[in-house]
């Protein structure tokens, strides 16, 4: 962050000082007084279990220079010290958000935004390393894509920075709309429209819905680079002003992916076409979701003057965020694919082409399931599909966690698959052990499930940390 002071922005927010000084100098801007700086101004924040408010003396103590509160609560505070700053406001969340709306504005450079249901993270990866080969970027880290996230993503922006890519996650109507209002993105990718997030929205529509208050708040000069395969989101380009950019496989798109070559583990290469120009792309990531996610890359890239050749370079050599599809070989030519970061049904289902893939012709294929959460009243049947879609695949081994997994596992065998190779687990520590019996030479194990289920347990007890 650039350092402001007091005084720079407290108007931005509507904030009242309290106590201290306007001309006090901010380093930069925190949540968590757990791991607060000297320098750093604390924002108190009131969370479903945690309220700020209560840890505000812990950063003081830590040499924050003050402290943004609500103003119900400013009294709490009537002792300290008279040159510690506090700033009472109506409502701090918004205040952030203000604050970070503030900022991200006083900076004149493109700000790329991403959602959809699946492939955020990743395609915000492989964005912001086709931009690094001609510019400075600033992204996303980590899951900080929501309402708090995405204001501390920003207050990382300084002068030397040239671009900027964030992943916009949402639960519920508004949100991106509000995400956007902060970022003010001129370049919206939405990568596709699943059934993530039924539990608050209801309908795959409703979702739709949702997400293309991206493209709603682009502005007129600004680009939507629209997965043009899923017609969920291809009926967005109606919702805005700005240009569209289609990508896919299929024709009709202005940037089309042909003759893709899935190498399994060593990746995928393929072919790129824009209008009368075509060209490869070699991209080091296994799974063929990632063509289009690839794709959108390439769009941006485009999109901001980049020519082939750092596009072709940034997608050779991407830097990515762990736990989405990573590949580690194990002794005894065990390979691990550890998609454990999230789920959903259209992950999952993309997790286990990705073992087909990776593992067939190998050794035996085994699937470890936990739970897909916050699917609402769609997750039995959601679950059940998965069920299927192992016998389809011809998985060898299925291994699940939790209730709603039980349900896959339950499906599985109601299609005819022989229980001695279903094994419905109730903890992670029950996987292990079973795991740990199955496995044989050359195998390939995928771990997936939703955060919650922790899988990334099971890859501890498998490298044996
Ligand atoms: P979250 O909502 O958890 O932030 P996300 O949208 O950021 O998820 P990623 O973390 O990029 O998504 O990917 C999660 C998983 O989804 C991957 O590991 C992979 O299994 C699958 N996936 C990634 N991209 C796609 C895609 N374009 N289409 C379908 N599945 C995908
Ligand atoms: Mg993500």
């Amino acid at each position: 962050m650039e350092i402001m002071t007091v005084d720079d922005f407290i108007s931005e927010i509507d904030g009242r000082l309290i106590s201290g000084n306007l001309k006090e100098e901010i380093k930069q801007i925190s949540i968590d007084s757990r791991t607060i700086n000297s320098g750093e101004l604390f924002f108190a924040i009131k969370g479903d279990r945690f309220d700020g408010h209560d840890f505000v003396m812990d950063a003081l103590r830590a040499e924050a220079v003050g402290a943004v509160v609500d103003n119900e609560q400013v009294e709490r505070y009537n002792n300290v010290d008279s040159d510690e700053v506090i700033i009472g406001v109506e409502d701090t969340t918004r205040a952030l958000q203000d604050l970070a709306e503030y900022y991200r504005s006083l900076f004149d450079i493109p700000v790329i935004g991403i959602t959809g249901s699946t492939g955020k993270t990743t395609t915000k990866d492989l964005v912001a390393s086709v931009l690094e080969t001609k510019f400075k970027t600033l992204k996303t880290e980590g899951n900080y894509n929501n309402e708090f996230g995405l204001p501390l993503t920003l207050f990382r922006l300084d002068s030397t920075y040239e671009a900027v890519v964030v992943e916009l996650a949402m639960r519920g109507l508004g949100d991106i709309k509000t995400l956007c209002q902060i970022a003010q993105p001129q370049i919206g990718v939405v990568t596709n429209v699943g059934l993530t997030h039924l539990e608050c929205l209801g309908s795959q529509e409703n979702i739709a819905k949702a997400k293309s208050e991206l493209v709603e708040n682009l502005p007129p000069t600004g680009t939507a680079i629209l997965n043009g395969d899923d017609k969920y989101v291809r009926q967005m380009a109606d919702e805005t002003k700005a240009e569209i950019l289609y990508y896919g496989r299929e024709s009709g798109n202005n940037l089309q992916a042909s003759r893709v070559d899935n190498l399994g583990e060593a990746g995928l290469k393929f072919r790129v076409s824009r209008q009368l120009e075509e060209f490869t792309i070699d991209l080091p990531l296994a799974g063929e979701y990632n063509v289009y996610n690839a794709l959108a890359a390439v769009g941006v890239g485009l999109k901001l003057g980049l020519n082939i050749n750092e596009i072709q370079q940034g997608l050779a050599e991407p830097d990515l965020t762990g736990m989405r599809g990573e590949i580690k070989e194990l002794k005894d030519d065990i390979t691990l694919i550890n998609d454990a970061y999230n789920a959903n049904p259209t992950s999952m289902e993309a997790g286990l082409d990705l073992l087909v893939d990776i593992g067939t012709d190998k050794g035996g294929l085994i699937a470890v399931l936990g739970d897909m959460l916050e699917l609402g009243s769609a997750a039995e049947e959601a679950h059940r599909q998965i069920g299927k879609k192992v016998i389809n695949k011809k998985i060898d081994y299925l291994l699940t966690v939790g209730d709603l997994a039980s349900l896959i596992g339950q499906e599985a065998k109601k299609l005819g698959m022989d229980s001695s190779r279903i094994f419905i687990c109730d903890d992670n520590q029950e996987i292990n052990r079973q795991l740990l019996q199955l496995i044989k030479p050359d195998d390939t194990i995928l771990l997936k499930g939703s955060r919650g289920m922790k899988l990334e347990e099971v890859e501890k007890a498998l490298l044996g940390d």
